[in-house]
């Protein structure tokens, strides 16, 4: 364990007795339900005094323990929240919209000053993935606009179309291959 720092400092809570920096293992409690269950959260530095054994956490350690309680329970930690809701590419008022919630209550759940319940986390993962999806899909009609709108640019440049696909499908075939490829294509129409 930790040992006690060279430049003592006195405990803000008791002002008695001296903190010593601490790592290693942090067992805390979480509650699940009705019931409560231990916590071990690993790799945590923290102060602890010697007289009233109070336990100091930095910011990094804050979140750590946060996460872990997060994942014990089941539910999309704050960060992975704002994640999500990146990745649907909507501002926080939009997904509060998009979720029939107040803006308020989903900021408090994506800066951790509230927990959203077990049903609403379903709902957000279920929501966002159907969003995503979506956003998926659409992404790739646009890419086939942005292809067939290549194709007619090219034509007008003179290819011919079995040229262009082929271009379009195998960019790296040579010459024969092309070749061959569009007397295939000529046998095809003529059937
Ligand atoms: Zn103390």
């Amino acid at each position: 364990m930790g040992n006690a720092r060279k430049d003592s400092i006195k405990c803000p809570i008791c002002d008695e007795g001296t903190l010593a920096s601490r790592e290693g293992e942090f067992v805390t409690e979480v509650r699940c339900g009705t019931a409560k269950k231990e916590l071990r959260v690993g790799n945590i530095s923290w102060d602890e005094c010697d007289a009233c054994g109070e336990k100091i956490f930095d910011d990094n350690a804050m979140r750590q323990i946060s996460d872990a309680r997060y994942e014990a329970i089941g539910l999309l930690t704050p960060s992975e929240l704002k994640e999500i809701r990146k990745r649907i590419g909507y501002t926080q008022e939009q997904m509060a919209a998009f979720l029939s919630i107040g803006n308020k209550t989903y900021c408090r759940w994506e800066n951790g000053s509230s927990i959203q319940t077990k049903s609403m986390d379903t709902l957000i993962r279920c929501a966002t993935r159907d969003k995503l999806s979506e956003l998926q899909k659409k992404e790739r009609v646009k890419q086939a606009v942005d292809y067939l709108a290549r194709l007619k640019e090219k034509r007008l440049h003179g290819l011919e179309e079995e040229e262009l696909r082929v271009a379009a499908h195998s960019k790296d075939a040579s010459s024969s291959e092309i070749t061959k490829f569009g007397l295939k294509l000529f046998e095809r129409k003529g059937k």
